[in-house]
């Protein structure tokens, strides 16, 4: 599939859009929502808890067959695009607005992870997570947050920082660089539209499983210290309840309530064993 084309919407079935409608004392009961990387992990797990709230959800995702799937199972919208594609962000925006409407609540979460001390990162990799995780959310709201000013009506943009944010590691420098970036974007586009009922906020999760931890594979750490980390996140932290749904949760939370920045506070007991097995990570 080509980078920035688009996937056919999918409809939802008429049946559950009739008992949406029904429902108007649903918490998201007549918005739209738009998830970017929207496919996998929080991402996908924010869709789901969106549309089960009553949202309109529109899944965007650089994988079009993930974001068709995610968006026929709420009943929803999918588009396949490349959020380092400014362009092809542009032309989603427009067509969003024509199709959907303008989205109440945009989630700026599509990212990459890049590991490796700064001394063994490439230049094509620093390019890459800047790309994705930098620029891809820049282009993000340049295209929708003129959406929202322009309709006068308010809303919510929220952009899926990192505890590495503000957490200096040895092992994730250039993904740490990024999230630290959009961390501040998101404050400082927070001052600048408080004036016109539009918000933003930055949630800030720790280690959630997905596809993102996994390919990172802890490296840089020692194999028993990578032993342990797995064991605890797979095992432990699951157990005790740290999915990506309770990322999605606090994301609900942050929209509802207008919160400027949200750590997702359950992990901190995990950030704290963490920093004991190994200061690196
Ligand atoms: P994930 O890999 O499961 O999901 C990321 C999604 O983004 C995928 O569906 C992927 O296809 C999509 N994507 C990647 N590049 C894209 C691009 N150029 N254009 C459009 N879509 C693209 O990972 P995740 O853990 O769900 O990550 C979601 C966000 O949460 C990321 O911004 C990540 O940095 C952040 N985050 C994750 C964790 C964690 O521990 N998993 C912690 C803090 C923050």
């Amino acid at each position: 599939r080509m980078v920035g084309e688009f996937v056919d919407h999918v409809e939802g079935a008429p049946a559950s859009r009739g008992l949406r409608a029904a429902a108007s004392t649903e918490r998201f009961g007549g918005k739209v929502v738009l998830v970017t990387g929207g496919a996998s992990g929080i991402g996908r797990a924010c869709v789901r808890a969106f549309a089960a709230a009553g949202a309109e959800v529109v899944v965007v995702d650089v994988d079009g067959a993930g974001a068709s799937a995610v968006a026929a199972e709420v009943g929803g919208f999918g588009y396949a695009v490349d959020v380092t594609d400014g362009e092809a962000v542009a032309a989603l925006a427009e067509r969003v607005r024509a199709e959907v409407g303008v989205p109440d609540v945009v989630v700026a979460n599509a990212g990459v992870a890049v590991s490796g001390g700064f001394l063994e990162t490439s230049a094509a990799d620093w390019a890459r997570v800047v790309d994705v995780n930098v620029w891809g959310v820049i282009h993000t709201l340049r295209a929708f947050a003129p959406q929202l000013v322009e309709r006068g009506e308010g809303g919510q943009l929220v952009v899926t920082a990192s505890m590495a944010s503000y957490t200096p590691s040895r092992t994730l420098p250039a993904y740490a660089t990024t999230k630290a970036a959009v961390l501040m974007l998101a404050q400082c586009l927070r001052a600048e539209l408080a004036g016109r009922g539009i918000g933003v906020s930055a949630i800030c999760p720790g280690f959630v499983h997905t596809n993102i931890t996994r390919a990172a594979r802890f490296a840089g750490v020692d194999a028993a210290t990578q032993e342990r980390l797995r064991e605890v996140t797979t095992r432990r932290y699951l157990r005790r309840g740290f999915p990506p749904e309770r990322v999605a949760a606090a994301v609900l939370d942050a929209v509802e309530r207008d919160v400027a920045v949200a750590p997702v506070t359950a992990e901190a007991r995990l950030g704290l064993l963490l920093s004991r097995l190994s200061p690196a990570v």
